[in-house]
């Protein structure tokens, strides 16, 4: 699975890096994907994406 954050909706609440921190950080107010997911993170790298306020991460 491949990941990727829409950076013009995302509004940088932090959820995905408190998720999934192996996956999603935060540079300033925007959140960046710093690591594709892995077998052993996907599971929260979904999570992260469902539970995003907005919507902005995409799952490929
Ligand atoms: S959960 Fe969504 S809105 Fe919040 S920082 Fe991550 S990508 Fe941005």
């Amino acid at each position: 699975m491949k990941v990727s954050i829409d950076e013009s909706a995302c509004i940088g609440c932090g959820l995905c890096a408190g998720t999934c921190p192996e996956v999603y950080d935060l540079d300033g107010s925007v959140a960046k994907v710093i690591a594709q997911p892995t077998a052993g993170n996907d599971a929260c790298a979904a999570e992260a994406a469902e539970g995003c306020p907005v919507d902005a991460i995409h799952i490929e």
